[in-house]
């Protein structure tokens, strides 16, 4: 199967942070891949910026670098690679300072579509902004995009909605949430709404409960500090967790496009209902067989931040009522694995002897080995009766799409392709974001007004005992976290 692969407009895209983390680990390859496929066009342009006074060909080397380390030798080539240096160029200037930028002023080209990425900390969005506006570096078809986190609670992501409105309107703004960029999680909309077989039975009575799982093998590392501000109910629940459960209970928009979907999510974390605190686990990896716990990770003994939270979920509408969405996600568990698992009821009565029919469920990978399984009954072959075993249909996209399958663009290199198309579809709009806030500060001021303290689990396991009996007490069980 070989990918349609349409060439974008040309453009100045201005990386705001260029010589950080995110920009060496993922902006500058996935530029330079989706250079490769053939979709950035030769007049693109990437200019660096950040506050260190290094040059041009300074910053080649370091993207030239990045490139050596964050993509496989199978897809570089010395002459892929000086084509996509060649194209870079780097401005020195502070974001909050005067400095610079007359020079990035008099880089842009007119007739080009322009896109800056604010690759930096969020208390310097309002700088940022500010200058491109006052400098008129910014025309009115230019995009910002923005990382997460985006704000800390409510008043916080509202401030930062009204301070990129100041200088932008909305339909200029990007608000990455890497997930959506995964060609799997769009595969859920796909799954959903390019088929008849699902959406008939996609409902309470139909569908006994939905399992959103995204574990991690690895601790908070070298961003304990940030981290520990956040915990996984910030860090993870409130974005990733959330676009995936919009996209599983949303109604069908009645268009693919960016209004229309966003709409369809909004409903739905407008419909979630506080979660009382007998629905919620949260958990704190301890130190096990030598490895540091949480605690000494983060620098802060005294840590009652979570490492990991379970949660029950309720969507109040038609749709979904009485069929309640456990959420899950940790650091340091058993393995590394993002799914969503759709369990379907009993059928109704069983014409065969054997009890215990096993429910039908549907599971969508998102990594490792992203793909898509249904289980089915099935008779067990051979003779002596009619005997039931559950069997999965097992779909890895990778054998189904062969090498493309094995090979699919990283979510960086979608969404970076979708800004300069100027499609937002993918992107978080700003009263999705308030909304996932205005439902996460409540459970996050309960469990801080009861002192709650997360209950110590061991790495390399699935979590606190707690998680477990949220589903034992409704006669329901957790999928196992393996890869
Ligand atoms: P980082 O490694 O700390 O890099 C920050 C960048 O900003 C550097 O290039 C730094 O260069 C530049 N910078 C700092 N102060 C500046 C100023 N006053 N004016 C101009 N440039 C300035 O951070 P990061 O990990 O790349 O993260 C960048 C953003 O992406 C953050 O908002 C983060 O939350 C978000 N994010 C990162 C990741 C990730 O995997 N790293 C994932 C998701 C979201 P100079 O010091 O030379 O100025």
């Amino acid at each position: 199967m070989v990918s349609r692969v349409i060439p974008v407009e040309p453009f100045d895209l201005v990386v705001f942070g260029a010589t950080g983390d995110l920009a060496r680990r993922k902006i500058l390859p996935a530029l330079y891949r989706r250079m490769q496929a053939g979709q950035v066009p030769a007049e693109a342009r990437v200019i660096g910026a950040a506050r260190a006074g290094q040059t041009r060909d300074d910053f080649r080397a370091f993207a030239a670098a990045a490139l050596a380390d964050f993509v496989p030798a199978a897809r570089r080539d010395a002459a892929g690679v000086a084509a996509f240096l060649d194209r870079l160029d780097y401005v020195a200037l502070d974001a909050t300072g005067a400095a610079g930028w007359d020079d990035l002023a008099a880089l842009m080209r007119p007739g080009v579509v322009r896109a800056f990425y604010f690759s930096v900390a969020p208390a310097l969005f309002g700088a940022i902004a500010e200058r491109l506006h006052a400098r008129g570096i910014a025309d009115p078809g230019s995009r910002i995009v923005v990382e997460k986190p985006f704000g800390h609670d409510l008043t916080s992501a509202r401030a930062l909605n009204a301070t990129l409105a100041r200088h932008f309107d909305e339909g200029q703004i990007y608000r990455i949430d890497h997930y959506l960029g995964k060609e799997t999680v769009q595969n859920l909309m796909a799954v959903r709404f390019g088929n008849i077989l699902f959406e008939p039975l996609w409902n309470a009575r139909h569908v006994d409960h939905v399992q959103i799982t995204v574990a991690e093998t690895v601790g908070v590392g070298g961003r304990g500090a940030y981290y520990d501000r956040a915990g996984a109910m910030r860090d993870m629940v409130q974005n990733h967790l959330m676009q995936l459960l919009c996209l599983i209970a949303m109604e069908p928009p009645w268009h693919f496009d960016p209004a229309a979907v966003r709409d369809e999510k909004l409903k739905v974390i407008r419909a979630l209902a506080p979660v009382p605190a007998a629905d919620i686990v949260r958990g704190q990896y301890a130190a096990t067989g030598g490895e540091p716990g949480y605690a000494e990770d983060a620098g802060n003994p005294d840590s009652t931040t979570e490492s990991f939270v379970a949660l029950k979920v309720q969507v109040r509408n038609w749709r979904w009522q009485g069929t309640p969405f456990y959420l899950r996600t940790g650091k340091r568990l058993r393995a590394r694995t993002s799914e969503i698992a759709v369990i379907f009821r009993d059928p109704p009565h069983s014409i065969f002897d054997q009890g215990g029919l096993r429910q039908n469920e549907l599971v969508i990978r998102l990594q490792p080995n992203e793909g898509i399984n249904l289980k089915v009954m099935i008779k067990e072959p051979g003779p002596g009766g009619m005997r039931l075993v559950q069997v999965p249909l097992d779909m890895s996209f990778a054998e189904a799409l062969g090498p493309e399958g094995a090979d699919m663009p990283d979510a960086y290199e979608r969404l970076i392709m979708d800004v300069i198309r100027g499609n937002q579809t993918l992107f978080m709009r700003g009263d999705e974001v308030e909304a996932a806030w205005a439902w996460t500060d409540p459970i996050i001021a309960g469990w801080e007004a009861r002192g709650d303290r997360p209950q110590p689990y061991d790495a390399g396991s699935s979590g606190p005992e707690d998680a477990l009996a949220l589903m034992h007490r409704d006669g329901r069980k957790w999928r196992e976290i393996r890869e």
